[in-house]
Formats: C-alpha cells, sequence, structure tokens
C-alpha cells in the first residue's frame, strides 16, 4: 500500500526532500504523494509535524 497525505498538511515541504523516490510534489491544497512511485519507506511520515502522511 502506498502513502497518502491528508487535509492536515500545512505545506510546510519538509516530507519532499526525505522522499528517497521523488514521489511527493506539491499540490494545490496540500502536497502529494505519487501513489505508483511510493514505496512506502515511512520517511514522510517521520518527517512530518503534523502527522499527514499515512498509509493509505
Ligand atoms: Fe516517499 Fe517513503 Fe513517503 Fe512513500 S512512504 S511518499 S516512498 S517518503
Ligand atoms: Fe505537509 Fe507534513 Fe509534508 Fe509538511 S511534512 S508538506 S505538513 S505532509
Amino acid at each position: 500500500m502506498a502513502y497518502a497525505i491528508s487535509d492536515a498538511c500545512i505545506k510546510c515541504g519538509a516530507c519532499e526532500a526525505e522522499c528517497p523516490v521523488s514521489a511527493i510534489t506539491e499540490g494545490e491544497a496540500t502536497y502529494v504523494i505519487d501513489a505508483d512511485a511510493c514505496i512506502s519507506c515511512g520517511s514522510c511520515e517521520a518527517a512530518c509535524p503534523v502527522g499527514a502522511p499515512a498509509e493509505a
């Protein structure tokens, strides 16, 4: 299963640099994860200050 970013995202950008496969990009309301690219490593969840990324 891939990770997904919830509406709790405050767009701080911290997760983007932590993703080993560059699956995270800035979206309109939140940062977004490309589910096809995500390898479910959990680095974005660890980097996020508000707990927005979670396994979907
Ligand atoms: Fe990237 Fe890992 Fe987060 Fe998936 S779980 S988006 S691979 S940092
Ligand atoms: Fe959003 Fe969390 Fe990523 Fe910051 S680290 S951009 S709050 S998902």
